[in-house]
């Protein structure tokens, strides 16, 4: 091979030292669909039946789901070769792919980055070239927030849009699968593949896809049709006469570098015929908290289920038994007839960190006599983020902001201040909380490093999205 011919990797050097896989695994279909051809890397919290899906903790380190999500079985449809499953912070929680038990991920583009997160594999692996399209989970900017950091692009669909059958479930009201591609137009035919009805996940919306009901039959297409290539054909790059809403609390916070990569992108915009104005959404500086708290708390009913009897690290290892011994009661318990404690030893094995910070946090959050304190007040917030998404969408299109406020940070620099990471989101968590679409594209680089910019759209408005993204790159 020549050296024009070697493949274009970002960072240089090889590319096996990104750390993005947990586990490689090349499992080609011989179906004819759109995507045949195409190398498709899934995060580790997407179940693939016999391959090992893990969620970046120990707790399911030797888990192998006896089932596909049904984004699996649709990217085999369309005939995509999975290549194997990528890194992510524990559980999905965090933003810089450093709580995954089983070590971090590099930035290809600079190695002492980190490649944000949670998806940070499959942002990585796409921005390095060991993957063209890549699948990530989206609960408070998950997609947007890597795809970011890497330079490439990812969406995150309306909620109900694409089925959650499958995704082992952090906070299900907030989080969607989502896709990332080296362009727009790869990542919306990703998303074309993926999204639609599915009688599996009861939140997926039947009138979402097309627009209408279901077909006569009402049975919807597990299989999604090949011929749908709507959002694939939004990313025309036509955005004369929209109207792009800037909204100034989200602009505010964010780093100088940043802003004058977003500003130069709104003026280019501008130059195709966009117009701007700007926006309010007050409600949005409670969003950071009221997401947290609503992720936490579902996250903690969520994870009971790791209890090291139905899954992953068992209390009879944690008591000196066996595998084979799982399932009789005498031995989980350890034979002391104390269930409390052997699951606690699991938990307390099995879980890293940042997860049992969560899991406490949410615990107390729903407790008696905190919850109206809470999780209520939380819910309020979250619904007053609605309503000024509703209203901005009444001015304008598709809102846009810079995707993270900051440059992607070095490794090691954040994981002890959980605080300034959840920071991080300001911009991402408003769009989960309102359960809209949103688009993250590269924009521009400051000190030889890529900055996103996000475009949120109204429900269901992915098309716009796509398109105005499709206009930056
Ligand atoms: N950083 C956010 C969190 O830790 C978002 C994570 C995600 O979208 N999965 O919850």
């Amino acid at each position: 091979m020549s050296a024009d011919d070697a493949p274009t990797h970002r960072g240089g050097d090889a590319a096996d030292d990104l750390n993005a896989f947990i586990t490689r695994e090349t499992v080609v279909s011989d179906a004819d669909g759109p995507l045949a051809g195409k190398t498709v890397a899934v995060k580790d919290n997407i179940s693939t039946e016999g391959i090992r899906t893990t969620c970046g903790s120990a707790m399911l380190e030797e888990y192998v789901p006896p089932y596909d999500a049904t984004v699996v079985e649709r990217l085999r449809g369309a005939g995509a070769t999975l290549v194997g499953k990528t890194n992510m912070d524990e559980f999905g929680m965090g933003g810089t792919t450093e709580t995954s038990a089983f070590g971090p991920t590099s930035n290809p583009v600079d190695r002492e980055r980190v490649p944000g997160g949670s998806s940070g594999g499959s942002a990585a692996a796409v921005a390095a070239g060991e993957a063209d399209l890549a699948l990530g989970s989206d609960t408070g900017g998950s997609v947007r927030n890597p795809a970011a950091f890497c330079g490439v692009v990812g969406i995150k669909p309306t909620y109900g849009l694409v089925s959650r059958y499958g995704l082992v479930a952090y906070a299900n009201s907030l989080e969607q699968i989502g896709p990332f591609g080296r362009s727009v137009e790869d990542a919306a035919a990703l998303l074309d593949v993926i999204a639609g009805p599915d009688e599996r996940d009861a939140t997926t919306r039947y009138d979402a896809a097309e627009g209408g009901a279901p077909d006569a039959a009402g049975v919807p297409d597990d299989t999604h049709p090949a011929e749908a290539t709507a959002y694939a054909a939004a990313a025309d790059g036509d955005v004369e006469g929209m109207t792009v809403g800037v909204p100034t609390e989200l602009i505010e916070g964010a780093d100088d570098e940043v802003v004058a990569v977003f500003e130069d992108a709104l003026a280019d915009l501008d130059a195709q015929g966009v117009e701007t104005v700007e926006v309010s959404l007050p409600s949005v500086e409670h969003a950071v908290q009221a997401y947290y708290v609503i992720a936490m708390s579902e996250a903690s009913s969520n994870l009971a289920r790791f209890d090291g009897v139905r899954y992953g690290v068992s209390g009879s290892e944690a008591t000196g038994g066996t595998e084979g011994e799982r399932g009789s009661s005498s031995e989980i318990d350890g034979g002391d007839g104390n269930w409390n404690e052997s699951f606690a030893r699991a938990r307390e094995e099995g879980f890293g960190d940042e997860v049992k910070r969560r899991i406490l946090l949410g615990t107390y959050a729903l407790s008696a006599g905190y919850h109206d304190k809470y999780y209520k007040k939380a819910q309020d917030a979250r619904a007053w983020v609605k309503r000024d998404f509703d209203e901005a969408f009444a001015e304008a299109d598709v809102l846009a902001t810079p995707t993270m406020p900051v440059l992607p940070p070095k490794r090691g620099e954040s994981l002890d201040d959980p605080l300034s990471l959840y920071l991080m989101d300001a911009n991402t968590v408003p769009v989960n909380l309102a359960n809209l679409p949103a688009i993250s594209v590269p924009a521009g680089e400051r000190e030889g490093l890529p900055v996103g910019m996000q475009f949120v759209g109204p429900a269901f408005g992915e098309a716009a999205v796509i398109r105005a993204g499709s206009a930056v790159e």
